[in-house]
């Protein structure tokens, strides 16, 4: 439906009128309005319209899950400071982008592709490619129609590294170049030792899309034959780090930040760096941090004012974590209203997820979804008192996203929010119930809903309609809707790298069952079976999203954000529940992406 509104009314006061079943987007799984059955056979839920608040027990005897308080309180993150400004660094800042972009250009007219390729590869990698799309689009341009090609190139290294790039860069290129690295029985040859070489082959093997088998095969080939190869490369420690560091997590997997900041520490050992590159990475990278900062600072004050750590205790206090999301998904300065937006998203759903997953009780939760169906303030007043904040705080903050769109754009979006609310609660509202049926679904049964239930595609509204700025017309959001199947299978990655990571400890406290338990469960196996399979279906999902990708119909912004999220899941989650727990790995990630700057000599 789409809904014309006059200019005298916003799209939140009107929608409000609207009802529940003149609402056609409104998208309710069949689960929720169904009574359904254990696999025993007792009959646990009834709908949702049946519910009334009951008497609970008092407070004390609700499930908690014991998150520790935040570590960065709001005098700390009022601290951060940098002398990295925009305005004290323009002229260096200029002068360095200026060489940078002369390098691309004089290096693409050379006839030597594999020196334009490594320079693009460092320059994406050192996450300033930003700056130079451009110079990069035409350095591209100008290789693929030039002789030495990688149709002809016999050289493992410049043909990797050429595939890869132009994969990433949306450019359609077919991986039968790789056959001629191959022998009469179709495996790759054993000659192939150059360990630059293998590494360039396994970066690129991670861009391959379901039915590649060829890239398949150079996965296998190419993981294994690195790791034979580590012995022979202990005197060249940059080298040694890379092939480590890809056999752990391939660039494509990475989230661009980390990965810059990483890289410049790699690109520093590297003989033939280009200086003003490795200088203007170095201050870019401190310039869009003071941008973070000033970011943080002001959602620190929203976030202090909303007063959840008080009105919402049982919920995980996780600002600078939630923002870490944003960032990751949308990390380029000039989207500070997007990783604003966004984080206060985040933090709000990580609130609600909280309710449901462990503090609400089910005749609760149930009121709680049949009021982001009705989407008005009335509605809050059948609420238990604990959740009137939080409704209120879901209602403004998607009520004011909508008004502003509609003031600068003269769009009503506010149905396309409140649709992913009720998508969201609705899928919390699924798990609840299969909770308190002591129900463990299929993994197929569980993916349905979880791939909703993980924030996915709210996360990916959000960050599409606060990034398109003039540029978000009907039309735009018509073509948002070409990229639901990559958002499906970005969020299914989160998901699944969320399950990975937090499952045990979820399952401790008492929580749904997750992939890895659902499978055990329905296949008889033992965990690390499961494991092994949930990973399997990562690899799986990345095929999938690199095919969507590859779609002209996609916009690039919408495929960033949805590779982007990807990628983040897969940093948060890697090393256990990067939200839940902040010590560790995530805090020191926040320190270096947020706190410190990198010195520059
Ligand atoms: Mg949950």
């Amino acid at each position: 439906m789409n809904l014309v509104f006059s200019s005298s009314s916003s799209p939140s006061v009107l929608l409000t009128k609207l009802t529940r079943t003149s609402h056609p987007r409104m998208l309710v799984p069949a689960l929720l309005v169904q009574t359904y059955q254990t696999r025993r056979g007792q009959a646990i839920v009834s709908n949702s319209s049946s519910s009334k608040v009951i008497d609970h027990p008092p407070a004390a005897q609700r499930r908690l899950a014991q998150y520790h308080p935040t570590i960065w309180g709001p005098d700390l993150i009022d601290s951060f400071t940098t002398h990295y400004t925009y305005e004290s660094h323009a002229t260096r800042w200029e002068g360095l982008k200026q060489n940078v972009a002369k390098a691309l250009v004089a290096s693409s007219t050379k006839d030597d592709a594999c020196s334009i390729l490594k320079l693009i590869a460092s320059v994406q990698r050192l996450g300033v490619a930003y700056h130079f799309r451009k110079e990069i689009h035409a350095a591209l341009v100008s290789l693929i129609s030039s002789t030495s090609t990688l149709s002809t190139t016999n050289d493992l290294h410049t043909a990797a590294l050429q595939f890869q790039i132009l994969r990433e860069n949306g450019i359609s290129v077919s991986s039968d170049l790789f056959n001629k690295f191959r022998s009469g029985e179709g495996s790759f040859k054993d000659s192939l030792s150059d360990v630059e070489g293998l590494l360039s082959l396994n970066e690129a093997s991670h861009l391959g899309m379901p039915g590649e088998d060829v890239l398949e095969e150079a996965k296998i080939f190419s993981s294994k034959n690195l790791k034979q190869s580590m012995s022979t490369i202990l005197n060249d420690d940059n080298l040694l780090k890379q092939v480590e560091q890809s056999l752990q997590t391939p660039v494509h997997w990475r989230m661009p930040r980390i990965e810059a900041l990483n890289f410049i520490d790699i690109y520093q050992g590297d003989d033939s760096k280009n200086l003003a590159l490795l200088e203007l990475a170095k201050l870019d990278y401190n310039l869009v941090q003071s941008v973070y900062q000033i970011e943080i600072k002001e959602l620190s004050r929203w976030w202090r004012e909303l007063d959840f750590k008080s009105k919402a205790s049982f919920s995980r206090d996780r600002l600078m974590e939630n923002y870490l999301w944003s960032m990751g998904i949308c990390h380029e300065p000039q989207f500070s209203e997007c990783r604003i937006g966004l984080t206060k998203f985040v933090c709000i759903l990580t609130v609600i997820d909280d309710m449901y997953d462990v503090y609400g009780f089910l005749d609760e939760l149930e009121c709680f979804t049949d009021a982001v169906i009705q989407w008005n303030m009335e509605a809050k007043e059948e609420l238990p008192e604990y959740m009137k904040p939080i409704y209120i705080a879901m209602l403004e903050f998607g009520n004011e996203l909508a008004d502003n769109i509609f003031t600068n754009n003269g769009l009503n979006t506010l149905h396309y929010i409140q649709n992913e609310w009720v998508n969201l609660c609705t899928a919390y509202m699924v798990e609840a119930r299969w909770f308190y049926g002591r129900f463990t679904p299929t993994l197929e049964e569980y993916l349905k809903n979880a791939w909703i239930s993980v924030g996915g595609p709210g996360a990916m509204l959000h960050a599409y309609l606060l990034t398109q700025g003039s540029q978000l017309t009907k039309a735009s959001l018509e073509s948002y809707n070409h990229g639901s199947q990559l958002i499906y299978w970005a969020s299914l990655m989160t998901r699944l790298s969320d399950d990975l990571g937090t499952s045990k400890a979820e399952g401790e406290r008492g929580d749904v069952a997750k992939s890895i338990q659902c499978y055990m469960e329905e296949k008889g196996v033992s965990e690390e079976e499961a494991q092994d399979y949930i990973k399997g279906l990562i690899s799986h999902s990345w095929k999938k999203m690199n095919q969507e990708s590859a779609k002209p119909s996609i916009p690039k912004s919408i495929v960033n954000m949805c590779l982007n999220m990807a990628r983040t899941a897969h940093c948060i989650f890697e090393h256990g529940d990067g939200i839940g727990n902040s010590i560790g790995v995530t805090k020191d990630r926040l320190i270096s992406l947020i706190a410190n700057p990198i010195p520059l000599r």
